[in-house]
């Protein structure tokens, strides 16, 4: 029996800018954690190769002035605009992890992988002309536009990130794709279009987390089927007082429900934060139960 390998993609690039934040430095300590200690079925896998692909798809949903100022440090309060000291690495960074998110939609709509992951976070919050919120390029959006490239009509943003995903929503509309959102957090909060009776957002407290995520993924069943599935998993709900029990639950429930669905997915880390006192193995520790759940429900 060959053994079903599940990517999840990472390469240097993902850390290539000065500025040091969790956003711009965990993913290499992901990555050599699930090296290290690996998770069964889980294969550290080099987007590189999507890079060209993703580069033209960037040109396509952000503006090209935007693009221009993240590349070049030209206008400064516009390539800084998601928070970050602008160096050359800024750019290459952020066209990583979103090179990520295309080669990981690749895996599973062209490889015929069930599920695929990748280490990308600073995504839902860009908008078509800025960064916001230590979020550089939508990643989300790119990928949706990937999936509908390769012929997914019915696409669905699973946002469970503590904050919002108002950037994905106004990046996606003209793609149709359904936004379900469940936050504790209101940044970057956003409305249904009074023609999109599908999305949703919705605000849990640590005590109301779990019962609102089972109702999302019960109203994700309803609307299904689903062509392709983009599943932003932020840990950020931990630095809200959610705990880390009930996130690794989380992605066991939605890690199940894929799988019942038979439903292509893609999984990325999204937000999760060294605040207050907690560390980086902490987080770390929760970014990989994640990819522990995925791996337990395929
Ligand atoms: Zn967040």
């Amino acid at each position: 029996m060959t053994a079903v390998l599940n990517s999840v993609f990472y390469n240097d690039q993902y850390t290539a800018c000065e500025h040091a934040f969790d956003t711009t430095r965990k993913s290499a300590l992901i990555a050599a954690s699930l090296l290290e200690r690996r998770v069964r079925s889980v294969n550290i896998a080099d987007p590189a190769g999507s890079k060209k692909e993703t580069e033209a798809l960037l040109r396509r949903l952000h503006e090209r002035e935007y693009l221009h100022a993240v590349k070049t440090g030209d206008n400064l309060p516009l390539a800084q605009s998601q928070g970050f000291t602008w160096d050359e690495g800024v750019y290459t960074m952020a066209l990583a992890h979103n090179t990520g998110l295309v080669a990981a939609t690749d895996a599973v709509l062209l490889g015929g992988d069930h599920w695929a992951g990748t280490l990308s976070s600073g995504l839902h919050h860009a908008s078509r002309s800025s960064g916001s919120g230590y979020c550089t390029f939508n990643g989300l959006a790119v990928a949706a536009q990937r999936a509908r490239d390769h012929g997914a009509e019915r696409i669905l943003v699973l946002d469970l990130d503590a904050h919002c995903g108002g950037g994905t929503y106004e990046m996606t509309r003209h793609l149709g794709v359904v936004q379900i959102d469940v936050s504790t957090s209101s940044f970057d909060w956003w409305k249904p279009d009074t023609d999109d009776a599908d999305s949703d957002l919705d605000f849990a407290s640590p005590e109301q987390y779990l019962p609102r995520v089972q109702r999302a993924l019960q109203r994700a069943t309803r609307l299904g089927p689903w062509d392709f599935v983009l599943y932003n998993a932020g840990m950020d709900p931990f630095n809200t007082g959610v705990r880390a029990g009930m996130l690794r639950w989380r992605e066991r429930l939605v890690a199940e429900w894929a799988a019942r669905q038979g439903v292509p997915i893609v999984v990325t880390i999204a937000g999760g934060y060294t605040w207050g006192d907690v560390t980086m193995e902490q987080l770390v520790g929760l970014h990989r139960s994640t990819f522990e759940e995925f791996a337990a429900a395929a």
